[in-house]
């Protein structure tokens, strides 16, 4: 699955309201991923979706305002989850992007294991994303714990996420 494509537009130069973060994400909508890992949870389930947002940079980097997300049918168990072949269709429907949006990342929600990248994940987000930014975000609703990684090619690194109020 490879829905990221090459041809980034240039990213536009905007510096970032707090110098720390890598993420910027409304509360409403980390709201939707915390329900989407607790609905989740009740079957027993990891869940999973795309973060649709715009990258900004600035002279600390690539940054990104999360603006909303997609999901879909999902496959999964306790320890897995992945998108169910036949609702893919269903998830480009929800990728209708204004022209400056784009897939900035991707969530999922771990079982009381904590937050981390599993080498499954780690793929995962190479199979999005490539070499390309992209940001990770690991939930565990049981623990109720909640981390965000990028795309470093030594391996996930640790980045911060700010909560904003609205967008
Ligand atoms: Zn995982």
């Amino acid at each position: 699955m490879r829905i990221v494509s090459e041809d980034r537009k240039d990213i536009e130069l905007r510096k970032r309201i707090v110098p720390a973060a890598c993420v910027f994400m409304p509360e409403h909508i980390i709201s939707i991923i915390a329900d989407h890992a607790d609905d989740g949870l009740d079957e027993d389930k990891e869940t999973m979706g795309l973060l649709i947002g715009r990258f900004f940079r600035d002279d600390n980097g690539t940054y990104a305002i999360i603006d909303g997300i997609a999901t879909a049918g999902l496959i999964a168990d306790s320890s897995k989850v992945r998108f169910e072949k036949e609702t893919m269709e269903d998830l480009f429907d929800q990728l209708v992007l204004k022209e400056d949006q784009c897939v900035v990342g991707w969530y999922h929600s771990h079982l009381d294991v904590g937050c981390f990248m599993s080498p499954t994940d780690i793929s995962t987000q190479k199979g999005i994303f490539g070499d390309e930014c992209g940001f990770a975000l690991v939930i565990d609703p049981v623990r109720k714990e909640l981390d965000v990684f990028d795309n470093d090619p030594d391996g996930p690194k640790h980045v911060d996420m700010v909560i904003i109020d609205n967008d």
